[in-house]
């Protein structure tokens, strides 16, 4: 150990996104010494890519909205498999955390009489995200920074973090390398939180960034922690097709709604014909309803463009499978329309959706307030991720800490837009508080050196193979491609048990070729070694999904069965859990949900 560079602090939070942040800021208020480490650099993580806003019950544009309304909403988006009380915690404190962001310095778009304006979002029944153009994760992570630093935080930019260090049970450290240098580090902390985002890497189209590559979920897995939800990937309905460089990259739900509409090579608005049974009464039927209710129309029920994430999706696909695409593969997304509306249409698009109007000029040559954009469905979002307690975060493992997208069960089956940066900022700090209290009631813990040797080895042994006359040379790109290849194709948004076996086995295979693979040159920033060592987390979510969706036999949420199509009610009283057995291979159990309290029942029965 004396060969590696060694930090201590109380508390070490992995990850600087919002809920890293968030976290850290909470710890280090508290008093006890904080350290963030981070795979990116400080300022880069993932949630600044975040448009349409956070979603909070502050009624600033209708006044009817409340926290029991936004958890109605976030339950039947999640189609009750959520955790009622991470869903019941997130809808009560969401308001204060967005509040106290603009007190710490976010500048948010305003009301005219200068309170923080809301707009509409899909599955929320009021205007509910609180927003800055369409770049609120920008701000969101700018005043979080800007916060933070003066706290006195220790920040440890681009070190990528392989293993948890344990003691017994207990976590107690972590370890990781330098990406620029590729020398090791060892962290020594009374509790660790996770904040490490999303798992979009894993598959072939996503919005997600460069390092979000499921290292979290995998660190926990590895280190003895369960994953529930696993199945639950959220595809977003609308990514950019056109042209390949940047197919995936986002198109906010916030072009839906400020009014965009959805139609296919025929011209025709397909998601009237498709509105479920249990939005009929929220869905507008007509044109002129829908087009009210982006306005903000308080009586108005909104367009069906805006119903669930999945739904939407699903749609999209259908129109492009049954031939009724856009040139490019997608269908047609068009915010232009709303020339014949409004005089002052170009400004009002340029204004409200600043990102995106760049994006489609720069990217793809296209003027949103003149032409239609081509969208079709990318990898967004995961539901699913490491179990915590709702109140206090921790995982199973005593010491370990996980909030933000690599922690589960607010969002049970599909996620609402808007509501995972307020899940950061709520459960962020929670963790924050609750991983200190922890560090001050235990002792810094005793560090193995066997376990950091054991990582070391492990970490290097591609460099051995890739020396001259080495045998195995795997190419670590080839496997990664491979993988997010047949994760889209058959554990994407339309899946079943045939596909899903297949999966299964070349996963299987992988994990074999990944002993294989082979890095040159040396440590220095050096991505080829980097991507090798990726492969392990990507395998692990990608293996931790696909078990899981095999094991729901049902549709529901993100999660769609082409041999179960129907939602199965038996099934909707379950998580599905994974964990690594003793003999290091993946096992699974189904696991009745906590019962909810009647005082809750009571709200989502007012609310239908
Ligand atoms: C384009 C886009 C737009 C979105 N818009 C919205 C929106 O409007 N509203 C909304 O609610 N949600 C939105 N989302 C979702 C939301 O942005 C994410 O779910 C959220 O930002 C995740 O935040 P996080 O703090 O959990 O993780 P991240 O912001 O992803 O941060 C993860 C951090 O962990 C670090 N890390 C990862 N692995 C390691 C490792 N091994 N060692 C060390 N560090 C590591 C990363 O470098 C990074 O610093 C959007 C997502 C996308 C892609």
């Amino acid at each position: 150990m004396a060969d590696y560079q060694t930090f201590e602090h109380d508390v070490l939070v992995i990850g600087s996104g919002g809920a890293g942040l968030r976290a850290a800021i909470e710890a280090s208020a508290t008093g006890v010494s904080v350290g963030l480490v981070c795979k990116c650099l400080l300022g880069k993580a993932h949630t600044v890519m975040a448009e349409g806003g956070i979603a909070a019950a502050l009624a600033n544009v209708d006044d009817r909205d409340n926290w029991k309304v936004h958890f109605a909403d976030t339950m039947r988006g999640g189609q009750y498999v959520n955790n009622w009380r991470m869903a019941e915690l997130h809808a009560r404190e969401a308001p204060a955390r967005v509040r106290e962001l603009e007190a710490w310095g976010a500048v948010f778009d305003r009301t005219p009489d200068g309170r923080i304006l809301q707009r509409n979002f899909g599955g929320h029944k009021y205007p509910r995200l609180a927003h800055v153009g369409d770049r609120t994760g920008l701000e969101m992570l700018r005043t979080l920074q800007d916060h933070g630093v003066h706290q006195g935080i220790d920040v440890h930019m681009e070190c990528t973090i392989l293993t948890l260090l344990k003691e017994g049970d207990r976590v107690v450290g972590a370890f990781g390398y330098e990406r620029e240098k590729g020398t090791f580090r060892v962290y020594r902390a009374k509790a660790v939180v996770l904040a490490t985002g999303g798992i979009g890497r894993a598959f072939k189209i996503t919005s997600n960034s460069w390092d979000c590559t499921g290292d979290g979920h995998s660190l926990a897995y590895h280190a003895g922690a369960e994953l529930i939800d696993m199945e639950f990937v959220q595809f977003h309905p609308t990514g950019m097709v056109w042209p390949p460089s940047v197919c995936g990259i986002l198109v906010t739900e916030g072009v839906r709604g400020e009014g965009g509409v959805l139609r296919n090579s025929e011209g025709k608005r397909f998601m009237f014909g498709d509105i479920p049974e249990n939005y009929r009464s929220q869905t507008a039927d007509n044109e002129e309803e829908g087009w009210r209710y982006t306005q903000g129309d308080r009586d108005a029920r909104r367009p069906p463009e805006l119903l669930t994430r999945d739904h939407v999706a699903r749609c999209i696909v259908r129109e492009i499978k049954e031939g009724r695409g856009s040139p490019h593969g997608g269908v047609f997304l068009d915010i232009s329309w709303i020339r014949k509306k409004l005089s002052n249409a170009s400004e009002h698009i340029k204004r409200k959706l600043p990102s995106m109007y760049h994006q489609f000029k720069q990217l793809a040559n296209i003027d949103i307030t003149a032409e239609a954009m081509e969208v079709g469905p990318t990898t967004h979002y995961i539901m699913g991720g490491i179990r915590v307690d709702a109140d206090t975060q921790m995982s199973r493992l005593p010491g370990l800490f996980a909030a933000g997208e690599c922690a589960a069960g607010i969002n049970g089956a599909n996620r609402l837009g808007g509501n995972s940066l307020s899940d950061l900022l709520v459960f962020g700090k929670r963790a924050g508080e609750y991983a200190a209290q922890f560090s001050r009631e235990n002792k810094t813990g005793v560090v193995n050196p066997g376990q950091i040797e054991e990582t070391v080895s492990e970490a290097l042994e591609s460099f051995n193979r890739g020396s001259k006359g080495s045998a195995a040379d795997g190419n670590p790109y080839e496997i990664q491609y491979e993988l997010q290849r047949f994760m889209q194709d058959l554990v994407g948004i339309v899946r079943k048990e045939t596909e899903m076996t297949e999966a299964i086995d070349r996963i299987t295979e992988l994990w074999i070729r990944s002993k294989s693979v082979a890095a040159h040159g040396n440590r220095q920033y050096n991505p080829a070694w980097h991507t090798a060592l990726d492969l392990r987390s990507l395998l692990t979510v990608s293996e931790a999904i696909t078990v899981s969706a095999l094991n729901r036999k049902e549709s529901r949420g993100g999660h769609y069965r082409d041999d179960y199509p129907q939602k199965d009610p038996a099934l909707g009283k379950l998580n599905v859990v994974v964990w690594k057995g003793r003999d290091g291979t993946i096992q699974v159990r189904h696991e009745p949900l906590p019962e909810m309290p009647d005082e809750l029942k009571g709200i989502i029965e007012e609310m239908k």
